[in-house]
């Protein structure tokens, strides 16, 4: 079966939440995995949807303003986290170390991680695509082993947001090297859309998808899971 997560970003308060919720009804065959901002945690767990947050802090508590805990995600029915995400890494220095750290203790917590890889256009171009993600794969490997609660995510920088998504043959090859590395299911994610979510989730070593710009929309959101689930 494979897994659509939708990562919201900074994106519907509460309110807008739970409307999105209620109107979701995801069809059988698929897993929907519902991303929304800590606030509105809350109104989306009263949907009954899987619901995941978006980041989670290695220790159980402490003087880390800002923070959010693995135990206080867990208390409030939370089923996991995304950890790593690229503009993560990117605006609040999350290094390799702090996103496996990050992993270990939701996992440690009974939650389940969505660890995202990939490599910027930068590194794409200049050859080292497979050093960035063998780096990025082993610091969580090495720290967390083929964990069953654990999923990874391929995540092109230069796709995510962009409307570029990778070739489907770019993605298998990408995929294929974080499966030689971990025995984990692998989503792929970058400008996800319904237009080109069946040739990329087709793919071999594509375990299914993590959407943000089209996650936002209930239609579009609905109509990735139904492509995922008629696969
Ligand atoms: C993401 O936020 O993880 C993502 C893949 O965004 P988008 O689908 O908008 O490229």
């Amino acid at each position: 079966m494979k897994l659509i997560a939708g990562n919201w970003k900074m994106f519907k308060g509460p309110r807008e939440t739970r409307d999105f919720c209620e109107a979701f009804a995801p069809p059988e065959g698929v897993e929907a995995v519902l991303c929304p901002p800590f606030v509105s945690l809350p109104a989306a767990l009263e949907s009954g949807h899987t619901i995941f947050a978006q980041n989670v802090h290695w220790a159980d508590d402490g003087a880390y303003t800002g923070e959010i805990s693995a135990p206080m995600l867990a208390e409030l029915g939370v089923a996991g986290a995304i950890v790593g995400h690229s503009e993560r890494r990117q605006f609040f220095g999350e290094t390799d170390e702090t996103v496996a750290r990050r992993a270990v203790a939701a996992l440690g917590h009974e939650l389940r991680v969505i660890a995202c890889v990939g490599e910027s256009l930068e590194e794409r171009e200049s050859g080292q695509m497979e050093l960035v993600l063998r780096a990025q794969v082993e610091a969580i490997r090495d720290a967390v082993g083929d964990h069953e609660g654990l999923v990874l995510a391929y995540e092109p920088v230069w796709a995510i947001g962009t409307g570029q998504t990778a070739t489907p043959g770019q993605a298998r090859q990408a995929h294929s090297i974080i499966k030689e590395l971990v025995d984990v299911p692998v989503l792929y994610g970058g400008s996800v859309k319904p237009e080109n979510a069946e040739e990329l989730l087709t793919q071999e070593g594509v375990d299914g998808a993590l959407v943000g710009g089209a996650s936002l929309d209930v239609e579009s959101f609905t109509a990735l899971c139904r492509t995922a689930a008629n696969l």
